[in-house]
């Protein structure tokens, strides 16, 4: 995925991995047929569960996960 050197991989700012909703949601979405996205914002806790999702939707669908005025913080 990077381009650059091995040497300068500690001087660069680590990427944060894409967030991915956890196992438990992932095998319900898995048994009801649906897909969750979640927002990239580590603090935010906004999700976005749909269903019968078409090729190439995807994407579409991880920015509106990220496309809101104001980031939700996650209760507890
Ligand atoms: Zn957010």
């Amino acid at each position: 995925m990077s381009n650059h050197p091995a040497w300068m991989a500690g001087h660069l700012p680590p990427t944060p991995p894409p967030r991915r909703p956890g196992l438990l949601r992932r095998i319900a979405d898995a048994i009801g047929g649906y897909t969750t996205y979640c927002c990239p914002e580590i603090t935010c806790d906004v999700r976005v569960r749909v269903r019968g999702l078409e090729p190439g939707e995807a994407r579409r669908y991880q920015e509106l996960a990220a496309d809101h005025s104001q980031h939700r913080r996650k209760s507890g």
